[in-house]
C-alpha cells in the first residue's frame, strides 16, 4: 500500500463579507468546511462536485494559495498552514498547479521558453543551458515538438496549450500537482488525449494528483479514490470502484444517476434534484443538502450529520448522512 503523500485535517476557508456603513465582518463565506481527506504517493485523488461547491478553493486552500481560516495540511509529514511565503518556496517546488484555462494561465507576452522555465527561475534551478534542455526533454515528454520554443501562446490550440501548462507544471520536478478542472475548457475530442497524458505521467513520473472536475465521468476515468463535495463539505469519499459502484450518500446516487450509459437500450432511474446548490453564504441548517434531498427526514433539518465510516479504517467508505449513523 502507498505512503500518504498529503493529509488534509479539518481544513477551513471562510471568507469575510463586509457591509453597512462601517465595512464591518457581516458573515461568512464557508467555501470549505471542515475538510479531510488524504493522497497517496503516485496515486489519485478525485474531487468532484457542482460548480460553487468549493472544491478550486479547496485546491488552492492546500498549496497555501489561498490561506485556510483553520485546520493542518500534512505534505511529507510536514504541517505547511501558516508557514510565511519563505517558509513555503522549497515545500512549493513539490507542489505544482495545472489550471483551467491554458490559455489564461499562461502570459501572452512569454515565449513557451520563458513560460515553462519561470519556475525553475523562482526556484533558482540549473543555469541558462541546463534550463533550456530541460524545458527541451519536457517538450518532447508532453507530446509537443521542440521547435516550438520560441513562439507564443496564442499560435496553439487549446489542447496544445493544456500540454504546455502540463510541461510548466512539472518543470521543477514536484511530486504532487493540483490538477483544476484541466480538461473543461477543451473540445470533448481532445479532451481524452490529455487525460491520457496526464495518466501516463503519472505511471512513468510517480506523481499524485488532487484532481478537481465536475464531471464524474473523467474522474473516475483517472482517479484512485474521491471525494463527493457540496457546499463546501467532502459528503462521501472513499476508493473509485466503491463510490461508482456503491454510492451511498443521497448527492452521489443523484450525480451519477445524470450519467449518460454507452450501453445501448440502457435505462437509468434519473434522480432529479430541485433546485440549485444553495449559497454558501447562507448554508440550510443541519445537513446542507436537506433542502434537496428526495430522503430527507425530520432530523435532517436541524442537525448535522456526523461523518461515518462505513468499512474498515484501511479501505475506508466515509459518509455523512443520517441514513448511515454511526456504530458507537
Ligand atoms: Fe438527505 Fe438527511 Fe442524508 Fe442529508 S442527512 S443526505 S438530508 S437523508
Amino acid at each position: 500500500m502507498s505512503e500518504t503523500l498529503l493529509k488534509v485535517e479539518n481544513l477551513k476557508t471562510h471568507f469575510p463579507v463586509k457591509g453597512g456603513v462601517f465595512r464591518s465582518v457581516k458573515r461568512y463565506v464557508k467555501a470549505v468546511d471542515d475538510v479531510s481527506f488524504e493522497v497517496a504517493e503516485g496515486k489519485t485523488f478525485g474531487l468532484v462536485g457542482e460548480s460553487g461547491c468549493g472544491k478550486t478553493t479547496l485546491g488552492r486552500s492546500v498549496l497555501q494559495l489561498i490561506p485556510p481560516t483553520s485546520g493542518k495540511v500534512f505534505f511529507e509529514g510536514e504541517q505547511i498552514v501558516g508557514k510565511s511565503r519563505n517558509e513555503l518556496l522549497p515545500i512549493r517546488r513539490n507542489m505544482q498547479i495545472i489550471f483551467q484555462d491554458p490559455y489564461a494561465s499562461l502570459n501572452p507576452r512569454m515565449t513557451i521558453l520563458e513560460a515553462i522555465q519561470e519556475p525553475m527561475l523562482i526556484h533558482r534551478i540549473g543555469s541558462a543551458n541546463e534550463r533550456h534542455d530541460r524545458v527541451v526533454e519536457l517538450l518532447e515528454l508532453v507530446g509537443l515538438r521542440r521547435n516550438i520554443l520560441n513562439r507564443y501562446p496564442h499560435e496553439f490550440s487549446g489542447g496544445q496549450r493544456q500540454r504546455i501548462g502540463v510541461a510548466r507544471a512539472l518543470a521543477v520536478n514536484p511530486r504532487f500537482i493540483v490538477a483544476d478542472e484541466p480538461v473543461s475548457a477543451l473540445d470533448v475530442s481532445v479532451q481524452s488525449q490529455v487525460l491520457n497524458l496526464i495518466s501516463d505521467l503519472q505511471q512513468k513520473l510517480g506523481l499524485a494528483f488532487l484532481f478537481i472536475s465536475h464531471d464524474l465521468a473523467v474522474v473516475q476515468h483517472v482517479s484512485h479514490e474521491v471525494g463527493v463535495m457540496y457546499l463546501g463539505k467532502i459528503v462521501e469519499r472513499a476508493s473509485v470502484e466503491e463510490i461508482y459502484q456503491n454510492p451511498k450518500h443521497p448527492y452521489t446516487q443523484a450525480l451519477l444517476s445524470a450519467i449518460p450509459s454507452p450501453e445501448v437500450g440502457a435505462s437509468k432511474n434519473r434522480i432529479f434534484l430541485p433546485g440549485d446548490v444553495p449559497s454558501p453564504m447562507s448554508p440550510p441548517g443541519g445537513c446542507p443538502f436537506h433542502p434537496r434531498c428526495p430522503v430527507a427526514e425530520d432530523r435532517c433539518r436541524s442537525v448535522i450529520p456526523e461523518t461515518v465510516n462505513l468499512k474498515s479504517a484501511a479501505d475506508g467508505h466515509w459518509v455523512s448522512c443520517h441514513l448511515y449513523p454511526s456504530k458507537d
